[in-house]
């Protein structure tokens, strides 16, 4: 939950700051239709109506020259002093956050240096259009964000030959979803996960569809995963082909008959 406020919060890079704090020295009225930001105003010290955006207001109040507006004539030396105060701290505000928004940005950026053979054999020549078609640099950088994804993710250096992920690369690539984002963490543990199984679960009707016609044999295998949990596989099989039913963690057990004929009769259950 917190990474996704921080994720959004860098979505807006302004988010500390009221970057226009001197509407509050005039009176909107009314907003313009069709956004862009002009606005019917009032100022709140000689009461002129403008219609403009928020440049107008700065000009308004700060007697700037040249922007179409005419300077305020109710804003005293003082006044002014404060009114150009309250801006210019918001503007160096402003400008740190963009610096900081930029050093964050070069810590984060990618390496340079180049491996793509088509490049390596015209580098330092003009770029030529075929090279300009195959958009080498655009390509490079992707490389490396996808790299950075296996190393900052702790990704097997195998899942680059999973035929998912090359297969859902190519959908990206060769698509024209402009704008699409990867499904949520809550997306795919969820929605996507219970589909998935679905699809699963109806792709193997015909073998269990197979069982009350030609028989079939409850068999298991014990094994240790990663963690070296023993593990037992059940599976059903069958002249339809075989078919993982489930697996029992039988940590802390004593696998003796018994405890296996206990798990084998469960199995058979679930088919009855
Ligand atoms: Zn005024």
């Amino acid at each position: 939950m917190a990474a996704e406020e921080n994720r959004n919060a860098a979505v807006r890079p302004t988010s500390g700051v009221d970057d226009k704090p001197l509407w509050s020295h005039v009176t909107v009225l009314s907003v313009a239709a069709g956004g862009g930001g002009n606005r019917t105003w009032t100022c709140n010290y000689c009461s002129k109506k403008v219609v403009g955006s928020y440049s107008k207001v700065k000009a308004h109040l700060l007697k700037l020259p040249n922007h179409g507006v005419a300077p305020c004539k109710s804003v005293s030396r003082d006044m002014l002093q404060q009114i150009k105060e309250e801006h210019d701290e918001v503007e160096r505000k402003k400008s740190q956050e963009a610096y900081q928004d930029k050093q964050k940005a070069d810590y984060l950026s990618l390496p340079d240096g180049s491996d793509l053979q088509q490049h390596k054999k015209r580098k330092g020549k003009e770029v030529g259009p075929l090279e300009k078609s195959f958009n080498i640099s655009q390509r490079e950088k992707t490389d490396k964000q996808c790299a950075r994804m296996f190393f900052a993710s702790g990704l097997p250096f195998n899942f680059a030959k999973s035929p998912f992920f090359i297969d859902y690369s190519r959908t990206l690539a060769n698509s024209s979803l402009s704008g699409y984002t990867p499904p949520t963490y809550n997306r795919i543990r969820t929605t996507l996960l219970g589909q998935e199984k679905e699809h699963v679960y109806r792709k193997l009707h015909p073998i269990r569809d197979s069982w009350m016609k030609k028989g079939v044999s409850i068999v298991s295998d014990g094994w240790s995963d990663r963690q070296r949990r023993p593990l037992i596989n059940l599976m059903a099989a069958s002249a339809g082909g075989a078919m993982f039913l489930k697996s029992v963690d039988a940590s802390g057990i004593i696998k003796d008959g018994e405890y296996v004929s206990n798990v084998f009769e469960e199995a058979l259950h679930g088919f009855f």
